[in-house]
């Protein structure tokens, strides 16, 4: 292990601390806002909304606490029935439970931005939003919110023409800390954001940036982007920790590329690593992130998925291990807009 890479590891190790025990989703990660964030989570995404409630139920029944949602999913309202059911039988109180959710591209301007805040945090129903994202540094024109359709990015579906607004993303992060101020979210933070967003934010960030979500996975591995944000305590969670897996259910223009590429499941570093530690290549993969202090939220509906999904903090793979999974990096996006959109947005480029 270099120097720089046990540097990091010690100074983040510091931020984690054990609250539970090893078995369930042990760690917490400290975010800049100073509350903290569990390092293992549930995503929402594709998550039906008739079967929302049950699954979160069920998934706070298995250990998991924090959920990971966002307006464009279209289901915060029955996430949020499971876990008030949860919380109304006892099972957790309000603060075990944390909840991240994410502003869309059509509410980018300010008074868009705090009546969306407003309206999914009553969705919600659990009083606050842990962590509101900005889902991502792009914005587009107001559509009201009734009428926007999943996925959020089509203005027109005929013609799956789309347009951007002009809203800076200063306006928008401002907007984002009223929300603070006002005691809606309790930390804020980015989604699908570059070096170049962070940087500029730090200039004007009176609440700081508590978090930065990305797709990582070992084809997209994007080193520098996650030293920028630990270097200034940006909690990292990853998103789309399988890689191809996820958007091989997509229509076929998001298909295209995960199709071009054999499943991380199947990659050998991940294999071997499974073998030697008994884990699957999910958890070798989910481990290959928290181990890293990234936080991770796989998507399950399986019982028996989320469970393994869950362990994924009580074992270690070795350095060397880590390292080869790490030289799978092809720096390929699945998540892109600039590739799967009709009219490119490319906002990765
Ligand atoms: P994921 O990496 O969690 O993969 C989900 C797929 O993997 C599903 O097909 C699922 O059946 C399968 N799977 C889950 N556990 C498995 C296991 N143990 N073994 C084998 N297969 C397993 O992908 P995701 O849903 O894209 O990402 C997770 C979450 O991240 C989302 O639900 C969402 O909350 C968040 N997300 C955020 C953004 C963003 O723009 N910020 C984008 C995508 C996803």
């Amino acid at each position: 292990m270099s120097l720089r890479t046990r540097q990091i590891l010690n100074h983040l190790s510091h931020q984690a601390e054990s609250t539970q025990p090893k078995t369930m989703s042990v760690e917490n990660v400290t975010l800049a806002s100073g509350h903290k964030m569990p390092l293992v989570g549930f995503g929402l995404w594709k998550v039906p909304a008739d079967k929302a409630a049950d699954i979160v139920y069920n998934a706070i029944k298995q250990g998991y606490r924090l959920f990971d949602g966002a307006y464009d999913y279209q289901n915060e309202k029955e996430a949020g029935q499971g876990i008030k059911r949860a919380i109304d039988e006892g099972l957790v109180k309000r603060e075990d439970v944390f909840v991240t959710t994410k502003l869309w591209n059509n509410y980018h301007k300010r008074e868009h931005a705090l009546q969306m805040a407003k309206a999914q945090n009553e969705a919600w129903g659990l009083g606050y939003i842990d962590l509101y994202l900005i889902h991502f540094p792009i914005a587009l024109p107001y559509i009201e919110p009734e009428k926007l359709r999943y996925p959020g990015w089509w203005m027109d579906a005929e013609q799956k023409t789309i347009e951007t607004a002009k809203v800076p993303l200063h306006e928008t992060w401002k907007a984002l800390e009223e929300v603070v101020d006002a005691g809606i979210a309790r930390s804020i933070g980015v989604s699908n954001s570059q070096g170049q967003t962070i940087y500029d934010i730090l200039t004007y960030a009176r609440h700081p940036i508590s978090a930065l979500q990305i797709e990582h996975h070992p084809y997209l591995v994007q080193p520098g982007l996650i030293d920028l944000a630990q270097e200034n305590k940006i909690a990292v969670t990853a998103y789309s920790s399988f890689g191809p897996q996820s958007f091989l259910e997509l229509p076929p223009a998001f298909r295209e590329r995960p199709q071009q590429v054999p499943l991380l499941f199947e990659a050998e570093p991940v294999k071997k690593a499974a073998d030697r530690t008994g884990k699957t290549p999910a958890q070798v993969l989910l481990r290959w992130s928290t181990q890293r202090r990234i936080a991770v939220i796989p998507k399950s509906n399986n019982v028996g998925r989320l469970q393994q999904n869950l362990e994924v903090t009580n074992f270690d793979l070795t350095e060397d291990e880590i390292k080869a999974i790490s030289a799978l990096d092809k720096g390929l996006r699945f998540n892109d807009p600039g590739f799967y959109l009709h009219k490119p947005l490319r906002i990765f480029a």
